[in-house]
Parts: structure tokens; C-alpha cells; sequence
């Protein structure tokens, strides 16, 4: 598989790509925590699975794509008690995702797709706004947000109750961890933890409010790898669609 990642490249490689029209997938997710079970860095990792795996098949697709490394940027509010957590404030992220963009932009790529796992309210409106503003400049961005699409899909493939309601922390991102990390999984801990599910979670401030006093939502100990796989695999796979729609049309 050829190198696809910018890190990895000197300018000439690079430069090379976006002679082909290449677009860069620019993964993103603060550290924020996880729950008693899981790694504050989940939101950056699943982004960046997603980016490399996206990436990955953009490519053997005939879509030039490269991947540049993961930001540890976001905006966290309801979770920014918890220790750990870095909440940015929204100009803060849309003026370093607007500074990559426009580097992107002035050696020639086509355009760059921001993807994101962090599904808070304003986080996700902040990454939209963000990208629609930097395309009305002329530096083609879009946020690649395929999981409001496809959540019922991904619902009927989890084992708890409530699946509408595991979002953070719950089956769904500790079955990633066990496929990704498990090294970082404090599995002694999981086997543990009760489901805790929150309906209209929109009402809350903040994950305390909200009674996830120990920062998770949905049901943890049913999370498997093979789970986590499959899932992603889901996500790309759309993913894919909608950076190749998007890529033709530039
Ligand atoms: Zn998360």
C-alpha cells in the first residue's frame, strides 16, 4: 500500500498527490473522558481509524486521498468536569481547523474533509458552520458526517435495551476500544458497569445534570471487538460515498 500519510512524506510526495487532485482527510477529536473504563483519547482514535481507513479505500477507489494526523481539538462542555477533559471554545476550533485548511488549500489540494466523532451539539455545528464559510472563501471543506445517517443501522446492531441511548461510552465505544486499543480497556472494570441510559438527552446541560455521574451512557460491559469492526466498517463504508460524491463534484 503506497504511504498516504502526510507525516510520513517529504514535500515531494506530497506534492506529488496533489498534482492528482488529492483531497486531505483531517481527523479531529478533543481528549475528553470516557467513563471509569475508557482512555481519554476515544474520540481521537475512532476519528483517526476512521480517516486511515477511509483513506485507505479512497485511494485503491481512485480517489487520491492522503491523511493528515489527528488534532486533539474540540468543543466539551457537558463533559469538561471531569478530569482530563479539554473543552475548546468554538472560535478556538474553527480558527485551527480554518489555519490547516487554507495550508491545504495553498499547495493545490482539492479540498479537506474533516472527520469527526465527537458528537456534541455544538462541536458538530461549530465543524459545519465552520466548513461552510471556508467553501464560500474557495477552500473546499466539508465535515465527512455520515452517523446521523446511518445511527438506526448501527442501533440494530448493538444487544442493549435502550440502543437509541448508548452514546458515549456505552456497547458502541467500548466495542471500538476492544477492537482498537484493548490494551487501554480497564476490562476488571467494565464487567461492572450497569447500564445507564438517558432519554431526550438533548434536555441537559451537562453529563451530571444529565446523571451520568460516571461519564457514560449506554451499557459498556456489552461491548465486543468484533462489535467495534463491524460497526466502523459501517461507518466508512458511507464515509467513502460521501467523500467520493463530494470529490467528483469539485
Ligand atoms: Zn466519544
Amino acid at each position: 500500500m503506497k504511504e498516504f500519510r502526510l507525516e510520513r512524506m517529504t514535500y515531494l510526495e506530497t506534492e506529488a498527490y496533489s498534482k492528482k487532485g488529492a483531497i486531505v482527510l483531517l481527523p479531529i477529536g478533543p481528549l475528553e473522558a470516557h467513563g471509569p473504563h475508557l482512555p481519554l483519547s476515544v474520540d481521537f482514535l475512532g476519528s483517526e481509524a476512521m480517516a486511515e481507513m477511509s483513506a485507505e479505500r479512497l485511494n485503491a477507489q481512485g480517489t487520491p486521498a492522503v491523511m493528515a494526523p489527528v488534532i486533539p481539538i474540540g468543543v466539551s462542555e457537558p463533559s469538561k468536569m471531569f478530569s482530563g477533559t479539554v473543552s475548546m471554545k468554538p472560535e478556538t476550533v474553527k480558527l485551527v481547523i480554518s489555519d490547516i485548511a487554507e495550508s491545504f488549500k495553498r499547495h493545490d489540494f482539492k479540498g479537506t474533509v474533516i472527520v469527526n466523532q465527537h458528537g456534541e451539539r455544538v462541536n458538530i455545528e461549530t465543524l459545519i458552520k465552520t466548513s461552510a464559510e471556508l467553501t464560500e472563501r474557495g477552500i473546499p471543506t466539508i465535515m465527512a458526517n455520515p452517523i446521523g445517517r446511518i445511527m438506526g443501522k448501527i442501533h440494530d446492531m448493538l444487544r442493549g435495551e435502550s440502543p437509541e441511548c448508548d452514546f458515549h461510552a456505552g456497547e458502541i465505544e467500548t466495542s471500538f476500544c476492544l477492537w482498537k486499543c484493548p490494551e487501554l480497556v480497564k476490562t476488571e472494570v467494565v464487567k461492572d458497569l450497569k447500564p445507564y441510559y438517558v432519554k431526550q438527552k438533548g434536555k441537559f446541560k451537562d453529563f451530571i445534570e444529565a446523571g451520568g455521574t460516571d461519564c457514560y451512557f449506554g451499557a459498556p460491559a456489552l461491548g465486543k471487538a468484533e462489535l467495534g469492526e463491524a460497526i466502523y466498517e459501517v461507518i466508512v463504508e458511507e464515509i467513502v460515498k460521501e467523500v467520493e460524491g463530494w470529490a467528483s463534484s469539485l
